[in-house]
């Protein structure tokens, strides 16, 4: 009994400081009992109510009967032999997702989730192999940032782990506001960064009510070839997606980046990186060439080989086109880019 009453607990991490105030109001306690609450799960990460102490007993009561805090530890970890570190969640209807801890030198990213799988079907990643199992609600994308055990440390958060973000708009955009406001993390949307494959409409969105930056998943600028890798390419062509990102500014709040996963005499010569510099909107935007990490039961394609990635580099850097190769991390405990699969071997 007691079990199904903690299962029907509406968890409070993952509302906004507005939906916060709304809970604290239905339970008649003082107005500034939401800020309070904000501050013990956002500012403080305390797992229950008997550790909220400005909190009369009264109130911690009331929450306990209707709520629960939602902050949960991952699963399980496996730590890559270059430091990074992924991490299980619980996502529910024995589904998990993954979150990938990245620190380098200065900084710590942590790699987030935003679904269980995903439906945009792209050929050479795992997850998409797995099909789309359902979105991820706010407390399950926040409870990762908040519970994993360096959380205190982190510099950045990137929606780069499993699912496609703006397939799931609303709570990843109230997943930002937690992050960036004073009520909340207070951090600069500087340290946000969301990667999409180009779902136009919710891109607009975002780039509206929001200044992150902004990483776009091109991987072939040519939009056949790109339509046999990414199905996305048929509903939201590339160069529509560029237009619109050519409308805002990219060049002093915030950044506009190309992801371009190389692989060997697919997209990696000279009429691809000429394709693809004709394809950007402005000087502004970078572009991050990533090797590809082959997963035999996914693809037959193959990495370009270092000498043919740094000629792409070298050929775009030499056009006035900011180009690097981004160095691979996680590979040993397949945490890199594309490798996701919900599952800690
Ligand atoms: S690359 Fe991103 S958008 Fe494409 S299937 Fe994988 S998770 Fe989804």
């Amino acid at each position: 009994m007691e079990e199904i009453r903690k299962k029907t607990l509406k968890p409070l991490a993952g509302m906004t400081l507005y939906e916060l105030r709304q809970v604290t109001e239905s339970l008649g306690l003082p107005k500034f009992a939401a800020t309070q609450l904000a501050q013990w799960i956002y500012g403080k990460r305390v797992t229950t109510f008997e550790q909220m102490l400005n909190i009369s007993k009264v109130g911690r009561e009331r929450l306990a009967e209707q709520y629960c805090v939602g902050l949960y530890p991952p699963k399980s970890h496996v730590k890559s032999d270059d430091g990074t570190v992924k991490y299980l969640f619980d996502a529910g209807n024995e589904q998990a997702v993954e979150a990938v801890y990245i620190p380098d030198d200065d900084r710590a990213t942590l790699c987030i989730s935003s679904q269980k799988g995903c439906r945009m079907n792209c050929y050479f990643c795992m997850t998409g192999r797995q099909g789309f199992h359902g979105n991820l609600t706010a407390n399950q994308i926040i409870n990762q940032v908040l519970s994993v055990p360096c959380s205190e440390q982190l510099t950045n958060v990137v929606f780069m782990g499993m699912g496609e973000p703006l397939d799931n708009l609303e709570p990843v955009l109230k997943v930002i506001e937690i992050l960036t406001s004073d009520w909340g993390l207070a951090w600069s949307p500087k340290r946000i960064t969301v990667s999409t494959v180009g779902v136009k409409p919710a891109l607009k969105t975002l780039c509206e009510r929001t200044s992150v930056h902004i990483a776009v998943s091109v991987h072939n600028a040519v939009p056949e070839e790109r339509q046999s890798l990414m199905p996305i390419e048929k509903l939201y062509p590339i160069k529509g997606v560029m237009e619109l990102l050519g409308r805002y500014d990219f060049a002093h709040q915030r950044r506009l980046s190309v992801e371009y996963i190389m692989w060997n005499w697919f997209n990696d010569d000279i009429r691809h990186a000429e394709v693809l510099r004709e394809l950007l909107p402005d000087e502004h935007v970078r572009v991050n060439l990533i090797r590809y990490h082959p997963l035999p039961e996914v693809a037959k394609l193959r990495t370009s080989s270092d000498e043919r990635m740094a000629y792409f580099r070298d050929y775009l850097n030499g056009r006035g086109v900011t180009c690097t190769i981004r160095r691979s991390r996680g590979e040993d405990v397949q945490a890199a880019c594309g490798m996701l699969a919900g599952k800690v071997k």
